[in-house]
């Protein structure tokens, strides 16, 4: 479980990685400060009801995982165009869950799949608050898929889980995730604030 060795984090960024050499842990915890930031931003107006979601461009430059073109949101949708920077590769993004009822935990949305799938993104990473989630494409994944048919899918399947198994809303957002990362062939990682995830799925 050779997983912290950055040069394995550098080809999981880079899109280098194949699924057969995807790690069981991913470290992440240089970015967990930032993240937790982004994160505290989100829900700093959550008593007057008001959440924002924020988000970034996740590139790899110097040898380094790191955050940049912080973006802010709206309560539930953020939209980040990544700009090419000279010394930077662009690697995905990262974007916060933030409700205003409270709930944690709830991970990628149909929406984020789409997105994710269909801008080539190699790794993307959501901060529910309670815990952070990752997609790793690989050599498996998806390249194109119909953003309205995965958005109604992720749907049926989290009213599946939540309403007539009872499970809660977090675990069946995580059920969900991992029923279309199986589809689509997207590893799957989760962990807590500190960065440190471990692999759920791989294709
Ligand atoms: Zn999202």
């Amino acid at each position: 479980m050779a997983t912290s060795r950055p040069h394995i984090l550098q080809t999981i960024c880079l899109g280098q990685c194949t699924s057969n050499n995807l790690p069981d842990q991913l470290d992440l915890s240089n970015i967990a400060a930032e993240m937790n930031r982004l994160w505290r931003r989100s829900i700093r107006e959550i008593r007057r009801g008001i959440v924002t979601e924020y988000g970034a461009v996740l590139v790899w430059q110097h040898n380094k995982l790191r955050l940049t073109q912080v973006t802010q949101g709206t309560e539930n949708a953020i939209a980040l165009k990544p700009r090419a920077v000279r010394g930077q590769k662009i690697v995905g993004t990262f974007h916060t869950h933030p409700y205003k009822e409270g709930w944690l935990g709830i991970t990628f949305s149909g929406e984020d799949f789409a997105s994710v799938i269909n801008t080539h993104e190699n790794v993307s990473v959501v901060h529910s608050g309670s815990r952070i989630a990752v997609l790793v494409c690989n050599d498996k994944s998806s390249r194109l898929v119909n953003g309205y048919d995965i958005i109604d899918l992720a749907n049926v399947l989290v009213r599946q889980y939540y309403s007539k198994e009872h499970i809660p809303l977090d675990e069946a957002s995580l059920q969900m995730n991992i029923d279309l990362c199986m589809i689509h062939k997207i590893a799957f990682y989760i962990g807590a604030l500190d960065g440190r995830l471990t692999l759920r799925y791989k294709p």
